[in-house]
């Protein structure tokens, strides 16, 4: 896997929170208070009806943040009711789409074959793909956390081209939206067995992969995150969705 090209990355996953008319207000604000960021990527996950309004601000304001979808189905077009395209979000300008976040697979049960079909799908349509993967309390108990992560890895990237380009986020399902941070040893050791394992089938990757941490990330502990050699980004759940927080969280490494 080439080493890291890309710059590091801070995603808002916004779950099902703002519609459009929030979204609008909560993006232009973001964008003023972010300014044209070049050292880091800054990309933002509305829900899908929000994004036609995200993406227009975004446009307007002619900013660097830049948006994706938080879902995407694996056929283009059909009948297949309440589902949302690859193409409709490639042509609404998404960069990039979250694929397995542990509520969807949890929740909603979405399967590994399924975040298969939705990461060709996306990679088809030129999205780059953010592959969720991470063990829950009870697997990390029994020690299967890496044997999890393996599995989610080998199942959702499978027939994916050494050459691809897409993002791994490790997020420990027992760590999300419940306040519980991973220790940077927690991290370190599941980043470096994810790099190691992309690294034997991934070397041709362009551009890298990045390997970022989900898991209660927050104003107070991003610094101490981002300080660690393995984690080339974060994806924000609850602190995303606040003014402050994200705007400190972006500017990790730069205000104390
Ligand atoms: C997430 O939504 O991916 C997430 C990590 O949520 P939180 O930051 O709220 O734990």
């Amino acid at each position: 896997m080439s080493e890291k090209t890309l710059p590091p990355l801070v995603a808002g996953n916004w779950k099902m929170y703002k519609g459009a008319r929030e979204a609008g207000e909560f993006i232009r604000l973001l964008s003023q208070k972010v300014g044209n960021v070049k050292d880091r990527e800054v990309v933002v996950f509305p829900p899908f009806t929000s994004i036609p309004t995200v993406a227009q601000v975004l446009q307007e304001v002619a900013s660097t943040i830049s948006y994706g979808a938080q879902d995407v189905f694996w056929e283009a077009e059909g009948a297949f009711t309440g589902e949302v395209s690859p193409a409709f979000l490639a042509e609404l300008g998404c960069r990039y789409v979250i694929v397995g976040h542990s509520e969807r697979r949890h929740l909603l049960g979405e399967t590994d074959e399924m975040c298969r079909l939705k990461v060709a799908a996306a990679l088809r349509y030129g999205i780059r793909p953010i592959l969720c993967c991470g063990e829950t309390l009870q697997e990390r108990e029994a020690g299967e956390t890496t044997d999890v992560i393996k599995k989610q890895l080998t199942a959702g990237l499978s027939g994916v081209a050494a050459d691809a380009s897409f993002d791994i986020a490790y997020e420990p399902v027992w760590a999300i939206g419940t306040g519980k941070n991973a220790t940077g040893d927690q991290i370190g050791e599941v980043h470096s067995f994810i790099r190691r394992w992309l690294g034997e089938r991934y070397e041709k990757a362009t551009g890298g992969i990045r390997i970022i941490y989900g898991g209660s990330v927050k104003p107070a502990n991003i610094d101490s995150l981002m300080a660690q050699p393995e984690v080339d980004g974060v994806l924000v759940g609850g602190a995303s969705l606040d003014l402050e927080s994200f705007v400190r969280i972006v500017n990790y490494g730069r205000v104390k």
